[in-house]
C-alpha cells in the first residue's frame, strides 16, 4: 500500500512503497520523464525483487499547471511535496515577466530546503576538459537561503537605496566613504546586502560533515572569501570549525586552522580544513583528488559546483537535490534547463533526471537500487550507448534516442 514518508528524531521513515509527488517538467522535461521513470523503476525492482516499490504521484508545475489551472504552481503541488517530504522535479520554464518569481526559488524558499547539494564525479567516456577528470568525486554542500542571494538588491537611484546610502552617511560615516563614488553620486549605485548568519552556516557545514561521516569521506573543505569579507564569509569557515570541535569533538591538526575527528568519535580521521574560493578554483583544476565533501556559501557554490560539473565534462547530465535535512524535505532535479527545442523529439538525455533520482533514492536509504542506476549510466556510457548530445563529442558513436538509452540501461539492470 502506498504511504507516505514520515521523519522521526530526525531519521527517514521509508515506507516499503512511498509516494513520491514528481513534476514532469516544462520543454523535454516529459520526454526525459517517461524514459528515467522506467529506469529507477527498474533498478528498485531488481534490487528488491519486488518487496520494494515508488508510489509516483504526479503533481504539476510550470506551463502545464499553469494551462490547467491558471497557476504556474498550484497550491496542491506545494502541499504534496509538504505532505510527503520527498520528490523530484523535471525543469521547469521559469515564467517571463514583472513580479514572477522563479518557480525553483519558490520550492526552495517555501520549503526552506537550505542545501542545494551537487554531486560531481567523472564518468569514463565523457569529453573532458582535463587530463584526469576521473581525480574528481566531490559533493558540493552549497547554502541556499542566505548570502547576496537572500534577495535585498537594490536598484541604483531607488527610494531604498537612496535612503540606506542617507543613514549610512549619517549613522556609519566612516563605512559611507568607503563607498566609491557615494558623495559625487549617490543616485548611481546600486546596493546589495549579504546576510550571513551562524544558524544558516552551521545547519549546512553540520550536513556537511554527517555526509562525510555517513558515507565515509576523508575530508570536508569550508570554501570562503573571509580574506576579505571577514565577518560574512570569515564568520562561515570560523562557525564551520566550532561547529567541528563542539558537536563532533575535531581537535587541532597543527596545519593551520584545520581539524580531525580523532580516533573513537564518529567519523574519526576525517580532516576540517578551509580554503579561499579563488585558490579553491585553481586546486580543483591542480589538485583535485585533495578535496572529497565541500561546504561553502551561497554565491561560491554556485560558481564551484558549475566550474566542477565543467571540469568532468559532465555540465548536462549533473545532478542535484535541495534538501532541508531538519524537516526531511528534499526535492531532487535535473540541473539543466527545459531544452525546448528538443521537446517531443525522444532526443534529450535523461542522465541528469536519472542522476538526480540516484541521489532521492540514496536520501532514502535504498542504496542498492542507487548503485544499480549508477553503474547501469556508468557501463552505458563506457560503452558508448548514449544520446546524442553525448554520441557527438564521442568519435564513431551512433546516438540513441531518449527511449533507447532507457531500454539500453534497463538491459544493463537486469543483467541481459
Ligand atoms: P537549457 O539547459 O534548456 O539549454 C541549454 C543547451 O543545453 C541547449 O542547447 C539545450 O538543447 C541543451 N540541453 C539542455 N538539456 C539537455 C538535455 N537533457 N539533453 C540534451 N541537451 C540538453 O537552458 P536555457 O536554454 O538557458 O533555458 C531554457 C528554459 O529552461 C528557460 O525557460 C529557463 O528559465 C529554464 N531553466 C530551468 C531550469 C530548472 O528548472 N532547473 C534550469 C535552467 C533553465
Amino acid at each position: 500500500m502506498a504511504e507516505k514518508i514520515t521523519i522521526k528524531n530526525g531519521e527517514l521513515c521509508v515506507p516499503a512503497n512511498p509516494i513520491i509527488p514528481f513534476i514532469r517538467g516544462d520543454g523535454s522535461g516529459p520526454d526525459i520523464w517517461a524514459a528515467s521513470v522506467r529506469v529507477v523503476d527498474a533498478a528498485v525492482a531488481k534490487a528488491y525483487a519486488g518487496t520494494r516499490a515508488l508510489a509516483w504521484r504526479e503533481v504539476l508545475a510550470g506551463e502545464r499547471a499553469f494551462a490547467e489551472t491558471g497557476t504556474w504552481l498550484p497550491e496542491e503541488t506545494m502541499q504534496a511535496f509538504r505532505d510527503c517530504l520527498v520528490g523530484i522535479k523535471g525543469p521547469l520554464t521559469t515564467p517571463v515577466g514583472k513580479g514572477t518569481r522563479s518557480l525553483n526559488v519558490q520550492l526552495r524558499q517555501t520549503l526552506d530546503l537550505y542545501v542545494c547539494l551537487r554531486p560531481v564525479r567523472y564518468f569514463q567516456g565523457v569529453q573532458s576538459p582535463v587530463k584526469d577528470p576521473s581525480k574528481v568525486d566531490m559533493v558540493v554542500f552549497r547554502e541556499n537561503t542566505e548570502d547576496i542571494y537572500a534577495g535585498i538588491d537594490w536598484q541604483a537611484g531607488t527610494p531604498k537605496a537612496v535612503r540606506l546610502l542617507e543613514i549610512l552617511k549619517t549613522e556609519f560615516p566612516e563605512d559611507f566613504n568607503k563607498i566609491r563614488f557615494a558623495a559625487a553620486t549617490p543616485n548611481e549605485i546600486g546596493v546589495g546586502i549579504k546576510p550571513v548568519s551562524k544558524s544558516g552556516s552551521q545547519r549546512l557545514v553540520r550536513e556537511a560533515i554527517r555526509y562525510a561521516i555517513r558515507h565515509h569521506r576523508k575530508s570536508v573543505t569550508l570554501v570562503h572569501k573571509g580574506n576579505i569579507m571577514k565577518y560574512t564569509e570569515g564568520a562561515f569557515r570560523d562557525w564551520g570549525y566550532e561547529l567541528a570541535r563542539t558537536e563532533f569533538g575535531a581537535e587541532p591538526t597543527g596545519k593551520g586552522a584545520w581539524m580531525r575527528i580523532p580516533e573513537g568519535k564518529p567519523g574519526a580521521g576525517i580532516v576540517i580544513k578551509d580554503c579561499i574560493c579563488d585558490a579553491f578554483l585553481q586546486e580543483i583544476l591542480l589538485h583535485p583528488q585533495e578535496h572529497d565533501v565541500i561546504a561553502t556559501l551561497n554565491l561560491n557554490g554556485d560558481y564551484c559546483s558549475d566550474a566542477l560539473a565543467a571540469q568532468v565534462g559532465g555540465i548536462g547530465i549533473a545532478p542535484g537535490g535541495n534538501v532541508n535535512f531538519d524537516t526531511g524535505h528534499a526535492i531532487f532535479e535535473a540541473t539543466h534547463g527545459t531544452a525546448p527545442a528538443l521537446a517531443g523529439q525522444d532526443r534529450a538525455n535523461p542522465c541528469s533526471l536519472l542522476l538526480s533520482a540516484e541521489m532521492l533514492l540514496r536520501h532514502l536509504g535504498w542504496n542498492e537500487a542507487a548503485d544499480l542506476l549508477n553503474a547501469a549510466i556508468a557501463t552505458a556510457i563506457a560503452q558508448h550507448r548514449v544520446t546524442a548530445d553525448l554520441a557527438e563529442t564521442m568519435p564513431g558513436t551512433t546516438a540513441l534516442k531518449t527511449s533507447q538509452f532507457a531500454d539500453a540501461l534497463i538491459e544493463i539492470i537486469n543483467g541481459r
